[in-house]
């Protein structure tokens, strides 16, 4: 009889276990199905029903416990010609459960076989998310205080579109297990069985026992209609295929300056929210690349709009830059409070040699370093404008770029109103004196 298990690694669970009818079952619904080794993949996840791709000569993925959804859907995605069979075990459903409510919800062409056995039988059968409240387990009382959770229920009320139950005894299982690795979507099949190293040692379990069991729950055979729906891979592909590629923007900036400075220089811009520090910190940073320097920008800010400190940190190098953190800066940009509250130990830490321009509203704390306080306001200059004309002021004393090079990465990199007002800006600097 045709098999896609693999001769060289006969299956080896406890004598009884229900993971090798199980295994059996896929195996006949696989060739049931025609299917050769190289159309299949079986991804499992840990515990003993880990242990089933192991047993096939198909493809094979064995990842991280809870998770073996999340790589199905990978290859799926990837391979959407390949058949993918997640295994998983009732104490992954538990762990992932985030992932199996996903893929119910996703309807990506993946099915999952669902080992049910009540417990963590690899670890020594501590409690999962199936065992029964009166069960008896390695883990004392704690199946006792949580409702088991119903699989099936879940995976149809989360959207599966198909979603079965059978006991390993049933009749009929390999068939099951055909109809639903052919159905044209996820597919989620819960199989009850002993496990016989563990659980059924406390927890007697014959055929008619579980059958008992599983007549009090709600019957699942395959298909829920009000589930039905396109399956999400063709409609993924058919969607992204409408679209412009997606990666990363690639622009060359053109060195047309010799650099200003040929040593590193450290700079940082501070202030808050709204100053638009981080733009202006990227007008420095292009400036400088048009240099030839290798620059570094770090960002520090708040997820919150309008509101809380933004730092810019900038390194320009004349050598590659391995590590992006400011350690001593050359010079700090300091346009609102919350940004020097934030900065203030390495204000602390500045050589008399540093320049520090600073809005004149700002209070600082002592430091040795050449400081020019500005009074923005008079010159006509907004807060969301104040890191830009830090950086004019800065690019005034050529020391780490020049006016030229700065109004040249405004030119290159703005557009429209933003162009004009900046380079705008940029000219009222000029009236500004550096005179500290
Ligand atoms: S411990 Fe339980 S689940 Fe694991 S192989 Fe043995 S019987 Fe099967």
């Amino acid at each position: 009889m045709a098999t896609l298990l693999d001769p060289r690694r006969p299956p080896a669970f406890c004598p009884g276990c229900a993971h090798e009818r199980c295994l059996h079952a896929l195996d006949r619904a696989l060739v049931q199905l025609g299917l050769s080794a190289g159309d299949v993949v079986v991804v499992s996840d840990i515990g003993c029903s880990g242990l089933m791709d192991t047993f096939f000569a198909t493809h094979a993925f064995h990842g991280l416990h809870g998770r073996a959804l999340t790589y199905a859907a990978g290859i799926k995605l990837a391979r959407p010609h390949l058949h993918v069979i997640v295994t998983m075990g009732d104490g992954g459903v538990g762990i992932g459960g985030a992932h199996f409510l996903e893929a119910c919800r996703r309807n990506l062409n993946l099915s999952l076989l669902i080992l049910n056995n009540f417990n963590f039988g690899m670890t020594g059968g501590q409690f999962s998310c199936t065992t029964p409240p009166d069960a008896s387990t390695a883990s004392g009382f704690l199946q006792g205080l949580e409702k088991p959770l119903d699989i099936c229920a879940v995976a149809a009320a989360a959207g599966a579109p198909f979603v079965a139950r059978s006991t390993v005894y049933q009749r009929g299982l390999s068939q099951l297990l055909s109809d639903a690795i052919a159905f044209p979507g996820f597919s989620v099949v819960d199989i009850w069985g002993p496990c016989t190293g563990r659980y059924a040692k406390r927890n007697p379990m014959r055929p008619e026992d579980l059958e008992e069991k599983m007549a009090q729950l709600p019957t699942f055979r395959g298909p829920i209609p009000g589930n039905r729906r396109p399956e999400y891979g063709g409609q993924y592909r058919a969607l992204s295929g409408k679209k412009p590629p997606m990666g990363p923007t690639q622009f060359c900036i053109e060195t047309d300056f010799f650099p200003a400075v040929d040593d590193r220089r450290e700079v940082i811009l501070a202030g808050a929210a709204g100053n638009r520090i981080i733009s202006a910190g990227t007008l420095l940073a292009h400036g400088a690349v048009a240099a030839g320097m290798h620059v570094t920008q770090k960002n520090d800010h708040h997820i919150t709009v309008m509101k809380g400190p933004s730092v810019s940190e900038i390194i320009i190098s004349p050598v590659p830059v391995g590590f992006t953190g400011v350690e001593c800066p050359d010079a700090i940009l300091a346009v609102a409070q919350e940004g020097v509250l934030r900065t203030e130990a390495l204000l602390g830490k500045l050589l008399p040699t540093a320049r520090i321009i600073a809005a004149r509203d700002l209070s600082l704390p002592p430091v040795s370093a050449h400081t020019l306080k500005v009074d923005f306001s008079a010159h006509g200059i907004r807060r969301s404008e104040r890191a830009l004309a830090a950086v004019a002021l800065l690019a005034r004393t050529g020391d780490p770029i020049t006016v030229e090079m700065l109004r040249a990465a405004i030119a290159r990199t703005l557009q429209g109103k933003a162009l004009e007002e900046s380079l705008n800006l940029l000219a009222r600097t000029e009236t500004i004196s550096l005179a500290p």
